[in-house]
């Protein structure tokens, strides 16, 4: 079952910055990739990072639906990296913060992105291995009481996906997910390479649908404007482990 896209969602702490507010809304704006949302070139359906993808991955790609657009000027974007490398008191917090959001914006519309239901949750493990499990990311989504329960049934496989490069071997998924409808969680989605080739590991595993839901869409555009605008200027490298 494919499910329709959703995505697009507001700049978060917009109240802290000149970014104006977007509410989130599963409805694509005219124009936006149909992938992911971000803004696509004059007579493309898909944005450049997603025909990137798709086109290495040789394979459609799942629609993703963003929870909110992030920009390095936002506190999502904050709340995204230090959940994961903070200070262990911050890194709680912020965990809390991502798994109220998650759960509320999944009471809200996981209904409608997947109407047959869901049997389980699972989130694209970590692009570097150091880190031990659980994922910080498996913890958010096993506390959010409006998700499908979280099994950890996706692994590191031996190769590496990398931005704008999936690799059909880097992630490896139990067989168990076979016939199952499954929510794949991310927490950033940058080109989609990583989240793109965990769902192919999960439909080549046998998964009845793949739903792909990611809590942050970072926003490129706005990068790619700003450091044209101003090259002296460093901006914060993308959150860690996103591709
Ligand atoms: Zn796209």
């Amino acid at each position: 079952m494919q499910i329709s896209p959703g995505a697009a969602g507001t700049a978060d702490g917009a109240r802290r910055s000149r970014a104006p507010a977007r509410r989130p809304t599963l409805a694509r704006a005219p124009g936006a990739c149909r992938i992911c949302g971000d803004a696509t070139a004059f007579g493309y359906g898909l944005c450049l990072s997603c025909r990137a993808v798709a086109l290495a991955l040789g394979r459609p790609l799942v629609p993703v639906t963003a929870i909110r657009v992030v920009s390095p000027e936002s506190g999502l974007y904050r709340a995204l990296r230090q959940y994961k490398s903070g200070e262990p008191s911050v890194a709680h917090r912020q965990e809390q913060r991502l798994t109220a959001i998650l759960d509320a914006f999944c009471r809200r519309h996981l209904p409608a992105l997947a109407p047959g239901g869901l049997d389980l949750s699972v989130v694209v493990p970590s692009a570097r291995a150091q880190r031990p499990p659980p994922h910080p990311l498996a913890r958010v989504v096993a506390s959010a009481a409006h998700l499908p329960p979280h099994r950890d049934v996706l692994g590191a496989g031996p190769g590496m996906a990398d931005h704008r490069q999936p690799a059909l071997d880097a992630y490896q998924a139990d067989p168990c997910v076979a016939g199952k409808r499954v929510l794949v969680v991310d927490d950033v989605y940058t080109s989609g390479a990583h989240l793109q080739s965990a769902a192919a590991t999960l439909h080549d595993a046998g998964a009845a649908s793949v739903v792909a839901l990611v809590i942050g869409r970072y926003d490129r555009g706005a990068r790619s404007e700003r450091s044209g605008a101003g090259r002296r200027r460093r901006w914060p490298a993308a959150p860690q482990g996103s591709g």
